[in-house]
């Protein structure tokens, strides 16, 4: 196991100790991986994180070739590119309307909202059934609602991946280094046998930053903010406009939503 990844993993571990014996720390931060891990003054303080894509935003972009969101995380995040849909690691990626919001779907659906993707990613959902089904805690929701996890304590037995009902985990089959195009030194790898997501961040949020996805989208599709201040971007955006969840019949609540 490389240094970073051991700095990484020992922050994890604390967090899901509720940070109680490190109360400094606030999340991992950019460099080298060592312990720069203390409270930033800079950190962006919220109750809970939330986003709001506005797919009619996106989608002229996207028509023209414009895949930002997705290569940025990639690059940020060390996510590898495996070309086999059973091995592949996703974070953030498109989907058709009928598989993103299969329940919502109906013979009268406009042509553009279902003949375009939407940008899908993990929900961070209020209620995560990812997190009640962990065995080790492995995967723990942070007091600002940020879904984590512990790749450390990890024992790769999917029972998140079971759970979440959006697909948004991702399971690494094998090592996932040889696949990275170009390894960015600022992030932790992964190894075989730990599962991997969207994490909204957190090491930018934790040094006073928005998502890489939210600062890279030249449209402004995506909107970022606290859902439980009223004077927010994503609260702003959710009194003035019409939103959609996915599957929130399922209680998951999650605090991801689309304009259409
Ligand atoms: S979208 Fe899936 S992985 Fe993310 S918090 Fe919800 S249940 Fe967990
Ligand atoms: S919030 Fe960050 S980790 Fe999540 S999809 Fe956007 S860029 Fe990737």
């Amino acid at each position: 196991m490389d240094t970073s990844r051991r700095e990484f993993l020992k922050l994890g571990g604390a967090c899901a100790l509720g940070l109680a014996l490190l109360p400094a720390v606030k999340g991992f931060a950019a460099g080298t991986g060592s312990p720069q891990h203390l409270a930033s003054p800079k950190a962006l303080q919220g109750k809970r994180w939330g986003l709001v894509i506005d797919m009619k935003k996106c989608w002229p972009r996207y028509q023209e070739g414009c895949r930002r969101c997705f290569d940025t995380c990639r690059r940020e995040h060390n996510i590898p590119v495996i070309d086999n849909s059973k091995e592949e690691i996703k974070w953030i990626w498109p989907e058709p309307f009928a598989n993103a919001f299969p329940d919502q779907e109906h013979e009268f659906i406009p042509a553009d909202v279902k003949d375009n993707p939407f940008i899908v990613l993990c929900n961070h959902c209020d209620n995560p059934p990812c997190v009640r089904v962990c065995p080790t805690k492995a995967t723990f929701k942070r007091p600002d609602g940020i879904v984590m996890i512990d790749y450390h304590r990890c024992i790769g037995c999917r029972y998140c991946m079971a759970a979440c009902p959006y697909g948004a985990r991702s399971f690494n089959f094998r090592d996932p280094r040889p696949y990275i195009k170009e390894t960015n030194p600022a992030y932790p790898t992964r190894e075989k046998g730990v599962v991997e997501k969207c994490t909204l961040c957190v090491e930018r949020i934790d040094t006073g930053l928005p998502p890489a996805c939210v600062e890279a989208c030249p449209a402004g599709a995506l909107a970022f903010g606290d859902l439980e201040d009223p004077a927010s971007p994503v609260r702003q955006l959710l009194k003035t406009r019409y939103t959609l969840q996915r599957k929130p019949e399922l209680g998951t609540h999650p605090s991801v939503y689309y304009i259409v």
